[in-house]
């Protein structure tokens, strides 16, 4: 019998996102942006299609947008330039695909997506998966295309800091708040009860030496199995990197049968914040119940179900789930 309860949730990235230093007009685009994306990979489940595609087009819609830290928008790195992460994962099968570093590719989403679908491994990087992508038709854009002045103004202030030695603790920790939100993901459960996840990302401001994220990793910053739930994280990579945080999740619920909610507010509470980690996750399991559990001020996130939504919050005390 069809599964009822197809659902999407998403997030537009996580952190120090203060009402305080928002102005009226970003908010709303913040929020049109998410309705705009949640409506497109919601009306894929609504048709009957399959998760991963409806995690794929939402993912789209953010990264077209300038205001997301993902295709358009991408932060830059030390050198001005951008390099992007991103992956996508089937929980129906545990097919999985990734991109990491990739330079010159407009919707980092679709090569990942094209790398599960076409190739026999699971994660490309750099110029290879650029050669890649040109091999199946894709399109190699110039850097240019992800300049916004936001971002660049976003580096200057990164690079003014780094110089000031504004970081004691000198480990770039003040890349880890100000400078990299926006980074976007998608969970979804289709009709058929079938789980995907997905995650795009510029990365961290200012990043340099080839620096690659969660959001390249598989049960990093992106998992998904049909026995358990599928996650896409938000945050500081290293952290989430470090406690295999994705994975983690789905592992609680397969080994220790915990709930999606008490599995996924263990993982972000726990050892991941204990480090020193912030940033959040969405999550959602077979039945299409949701967790969008983070430790920092605010994370850019919306869902939609049959019978739920479509909302959409920034702040902690938005509509929560
Ligand atoms: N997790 C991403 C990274 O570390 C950044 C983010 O989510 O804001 O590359």
């Amino acid at each position: 019998m069809a599964n009822r309860n197809f659902t999407l949730v998403i997030h537009g990235g996580a952190g120090a996102i203060l009402k305080s230093k928002m102005t009226p007009e970003l908010e709303q685009q913040y929020r049109d942006g998410l309705q705009q994306a949640l409506a497109a990979g919601f009306d894929i489940l609504k048709k009957g299609g399959i998760a991963v595609d409806a995690v794929q087009r939402a993912i789209n819609i953010m990264e077209d947008s300038p205001l997301f830290n993902a295709g358009k928008g991408a932060v830059f790195t030390h050198e001005g330039k951008h390099e992007q992460d991103a992956c996508i994962m089937d929980g129906r099968t545990l097919e999985c695909g990734s991109v990491a570093g990739i330079r010159r590719i407009k919707r980092p989403i679709n090569l990942a997506r094209l790398v599960m679908d076409k190739s026999p491994h699971v994660l490309l990087g750099g110029e290879g998966a650029e050669t890649f992508a040109v091999e199946h038709g894709f399109e190699l854009v110039d850097d240019d295309y992800f300049h916004t002045e936001r971002r660049r103004q976003q580096l200057q202030v990164a690079i003014e800091k780094e110089a000031a030695k504004d970081d004691p603790s000198g480990d770039n920790q003040f890349l880890s708040e100000d400078t990299r939100h926006g980074t976007v993901g998608a969970v979804a459960l289709d009709r058929d009860g079938n789980l995907a996840a997905a995650t795009s990302s510029g990365g961290m401001t200012n990043k340099r030496f080839g620096r690659i994220g969660d959001s390249a990793l598989i049960g990093a910053g992106t998992y998904a199995n049909n026995k358990t739930c599928a996650v896409s994280t938000t945050g500081h990579g290293e952290y989430f990197m470090r406690t295999v945080l994705a994975y983690d999740l789905s592992a609680l619920m397969e080994y220790s049968g915990l709930s999606l909610r008490d599995a996924a507010d263990k993982v972000v509470n726990g050892t991941f914040t204990e480090l020193g980690g912030t940033g959040g996750l969405i999550a959602l399991d077979a039945e299409g119940n949701i967790a969008m559990p983070f430790n920092c001020e605010g994370m850019y996130r919306g869902w939609q179900s049959h019978d739920k939504g479509p909302t959409v919050a920034i702040y902690k005390d938005d509509n929560s789930e």
